[in-house]
């Protein structure tokens, strides 16, 4: 069985971010008014319903009172705009949900990562879409260059420094990171860090330096993190990851050299056997297993290509 790396990160058929509508204030007003959906934040959790059926709760419109600044995120095939707005100047939870007439026995706010219910690529591919721009937005309040407060223009998609002689535009970031998979024969590189759970180990992974290509980040997180220096690096797919707001970049990379040297980032990094790893992927289902992460689908990968290779 081979993996469809990049498949399940489209969030394409779930949305049409129709970017050339978000200029257009008559249209969004419209929109708001008639057929908007929300997924709603609040201090970077967001809004899931709680009791027998767990799930993220997109809510119709939010009746007579539209939250402040949301963020149009595209139109949904069925019909209907996607907006993300953000709740977070409410003191406390409750208070959140109490403006969206919700109580705490049927929704709360959770983060994301610790939601334990079961969720589709394409509610995830959305979250992670609104996560990303409502972190951004909360960052971005204040103009970088002049220190000026910011305002959210074109649906919130760009915040624009409100001091006349600066009149900068702010636009969402997005860190990008390189997450790989070395392989060696039957043996995968897998590493662990310190605040991880017990036997929790995976894939090395680090953020891109200025300057840098992806591939010579994965050489040097490689062998920073581990001594082990890799040639033949493929592309193998990406993840946004907005935790809180990188991209991740996955790779595959042979070992050109096997011996460790273990850096100061990671708590150990070894050489796991292909029935190890299959062992580590059970571990790291059972982590964030609504996430489907691109470690896992990683790891997935390579132990599917040995077992195939064995036939
Ligand atoms: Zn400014």
């Amino acid at each position: 069985m081979s993996e469809e790396p990049t498949r399940l990160y489209l969030a394409l058929e779930t949305l049409d971010r129709a970017a050339h509508r978000r200029g257009d204030v008559e249209w969004i007003q419209e929109q708001l008014s008639n057929s908007a959906h929300f997924i709603f934040a609040w201090r970077e959790r967001n809004l899931f319903s709680v009791g027998p059926e767990k799930r993220p709760l997109f809510l119709d419109g939010p009746g007579p009172e539209i939250p402040p600044n949301p963020i149009f995120l595209g139109i949904r095939p069925k019909g209907g705009s996607l907006f993300a707005a953000d709740l977070s100047a409410r003191p406390t939870e409750e208070d959140a949900l109490t403006s969206l007439s919700l109580s705490t026995d049927q929704a709360r706010f959770i983060p994301l990562r610790q939601f334990d219910g079961p969720l589709s690529a394409e509610d995830r591919a959305l979250l992670f879409y609104a996560r990303s721009l409502t972190h951004w937005q909360g960052e971005q309040r204040f103009c970088n260059r002049c220190g000026s407060p910011t305002l959210p223009e074109e649906a919130g998609h760009v915040m624009g420094c409100t001091n006349p002689s600066c009149a900068a535009k702010h636009f969402p970031r997005t860190d990008p990171a390189t997450i790989m998979l070395v392989h060696n024969g039957d043996y995968c590189l897998l590493g662990r860090q310190p605040s991880w759970p017990e036997g929790m180990y995976s894939t090395l992974a680090g953020f891109v330096e200025p300057g840098e290509s992806l591939e010579e980040a994965v050489f040097r997180e490689v062998k920073e993190e581990s001594g082990v220096e890799v040639k033949n690096i493929h592309y193998f797919g990406s993840q946004p990851w907005p935790f809180p707001q990188s991209l991740m970049f996955g790779f595959i990379a042979e070992a050109a050299t096997k011996e460790i040297t273990r850096g100061a980032e990671l708590e150990d990094v070894r050489w796991f056997h292909v029935s190890e790893a299959r062992e580590i992927l059970r571990k790291l289902a059972g982590r964030f297993p609504h996430l489907d992460t691109i470690a896992r689908r990683l790891i997935r990968h390579w132990v599917n290509s040995k077992t195939e290779e064995k036939r």
